[in-house]
């Protein structure tokens, strides 16, 4: 409900497409290697509604890895299982006004990460998420992920491979975290668990289901399926508001109006509580690693189709 009907939704996602496909602004990533593969004529884009309805232009079956949109997931299941509360005092829920993989969100604030939208702050959400052995808490993630997504999500063993040949820096996070007593478990075990998450393959269509579900009240709207309560979608989405995008976050929120939360495979996910997400994909990105045309599309879906929260009509 409260979205626009389905043939002009239909519509707005094909002209969109269209309207976007040949925009060529940016890079696709290359500090994990293998990203660099990826084809920058890749595009797709997916709106859930809260009541199912679903409207795709593009390549919305195309797998990528979910990259830093898993951060979003995995903070719900460390509410859901641990409490809000505990990540906001462990963690933060401030923005970092600093790069994805800033070391300076750790020494900003005594070793207090500030988000866990960020690399430091997912680490150490990470490092909260329930399970006896790193093999648990590991399941844990990718089911509770797949329940999100209403499908089971498998790793992408090459991309996790690539990352972790190459992924110094947030081993060295990690470390940090773990002088600080942010971490008490393995700091390595924690970033193995943590690269594994970002290696879970999604499309375009998987994150509008996995958005979709936060806009429920945390009810897959496909599955019918109660993935996270309420109050911990309603506290993920604030989150998402205010660090979802990186430093980028408080431009976005202006522009688009939509908590949101993008990766450097090239995905975001851009969420309409209430209404439904939009899942988009397209790997060419911005310096601060949001797609150059998600952003774009979000944009002018946002417009069209009535969707900023901030907008009274
Ligand atoms: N796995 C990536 C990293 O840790 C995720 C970063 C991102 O998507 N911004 O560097």
């Amino acid at each position: 409900g409260g979205l626009p009907s389905d043939g002009f939704i239909d519509s707005t996602l094909a002209d969109i497409h269209t309207r976007y496909r040949g925009l060529d602004d940016g890079e696709v990533a290359d500090y994990i290697p293998i990203l660099a593969e990826a084809d920058p004529r890749w595009f797709g884009l997916s709106l859930i509604e809260s009541d199912g309805a679903v409207h795709e232009a593009g390549d919305v079956d195309i797998e990528f890895s979910i990259q830093s949109i898993s951060k979003a997931f995995v903070f719900a299941l460390v509410c859901q299982s641990r409490s809000s509360e505990l990540v906001h005092e462990r963690v933060g829920v401030n923005n970092t006004g600093l790069a994805f993989n800033s070391v300076m969100a750790i020494e900003l604030n005594d070793g207090k990460p500030l988000n866990s939208m960020v690399n430091a702050g997912a680490i150490a959400t990470t490092a909260l998420m329930p399970g006896a052995t790193s093999a648990e808490k590991w399941e844990n993630i990718r089911t509770g992920l797949s329940r999100f997504a209403g499908r089971p999500l498998r790793l992408d063993g090459r991309v996790y491979e690539s990352e972790m040949k190459t992924n110094q820096r947030n081993k060295a996070l990690a470390r940090l975290l773990e002088s600080y007593g942010r971490i008490i478990t393995d700091p390595l075990d924690t970033v193995d668990i943590y690269t594994r998450q970002c290696s879970l393959l999604v499309t375009a269509h998987d994150l509008a289901v996995m958005g979709a579900t936060l806009a429920d009240g945390g009810i897959n709207p496909l599955t019918g399926r109660q993935v996270v309560s309420a109050e911990v979608a309603r506290d993920t989405l604030a989150l998402l508001a205010s660090c979802g995008m990186y430093e980028n976050s408080g431009e976005w929120l202006f522009e688009i109006g939509l908590p949101a939360k993008s990766g450097v495979a090239g995905g975001i996910v851009a969420i309409a509580p209430g209404k439904g997400a939009l899942g988009t994909f397209s790997p060419r990105l911005d310096s601060a690693g949001n797609s150059v045309r998600g952003q774009r599309a979000c944009f002018h879906i946002s417009r069209v189709l009535g969707m900023n929260l901030f907008a009274s009509n």
